[in-house]
């Protein structure tokens, strides 16, 4: 059985690296203090324990990463989410992403496509202290029509087109953060529904996911 132990050196590692994302250029001192109360390590396998605080990527199950703190920052503070928001998050991979959402305050329904992935919550940790996040196995190109319409929609993995379903499942003046496929890489955008159905939208940095993939992989 896996010990969880939150220590006063994986604390120390903590405040570094949210100190780090600060001199990269997060702002947002409701998602710095966030990610700074989630022991980042408990998501990851415990061979990752003395690097967990590391500003990087790692993998976990079915080929699978945990995004990179500072494109969890970035993505969480474009998001710009209020407490009770509705968020659906497209690739619950770790919970990690999830989990900054649910201290924020938000409801989250989060969608994971690998079975294996989806598993993971049954021995979700703080399944007690975030009841705010619903996890559901799926295809994230269908979103979740039965619980729709989302304040903030947030896409995980390397979309190759802007999921039309999406953007319908998006409230009026609600935003979606997204990383658009751009030539190998990905452009991360921000969409803003309007009344019309439509969507303006803004252009941020270029950064590297996984691929977002249709249908459910059991
Ligand atoms: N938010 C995650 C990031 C995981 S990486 C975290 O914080 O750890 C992206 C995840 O998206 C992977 O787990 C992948 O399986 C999942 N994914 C890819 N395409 C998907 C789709 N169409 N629907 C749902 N999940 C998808």
């Amino acid at each position: 059985m896996r010990q969880y132990e939150d220590s006063w050196q994986h604390k120390g590692l903590r405040k570094k690296l949210i100190d780090q994302l600060r001199e990269k250029g997060i702002t947002d001192e409701a998602v710095l203090e966030a990610m700074n109360n989630i022991p980042r390590h408990y998501f990851l396998d415990s061979a990752f324990d003395k690097i967990a605080y590391e500003d990087r990527a790692f993998p976990i199950a079915e080929g699978q990463t945990i995004s990179q703190p500072y494109t969890v920052a970035y993505q969480t503070q474009l998001l710009r989410v209020k407490k009770s928001d509705k968020v659906l998050e497209i690739g619950t991979g770790s919970v990690y992403q999830a989990t900054v959402l649910a201290e924020l305050g938000a409801r989250v329904f989060t969608i994971e496509r690998q079975k294996k992935l989806y598993d993971l919550q049954k021995n979700y940790y703080f399944k007690s202290k975030y009841p705010n996040i619903r996890f559901f196995f799926g295809d994230g190109f269908e979103g979740l029509p039965a619980f729709a319409p989302f304040d903030r929609i947030i896409i995980t993995a390397a979309a190759p087109v802007i999921p039309p379903k999406l953007l319908e499942q998006l409230k009026p003046g609600g935003l979606m953060v997204i990383p658009l496929d751009h030539g190998g890489l990905q452009r991360m955008l921000r969409l803003t529904k309007q009344e019309d159905g439509t969507a303006t939208e803004e252009a941020f940095d270029l950064f590297s996911f996984v691929p977002m993939l249709t249908g459910k992989n059991r």
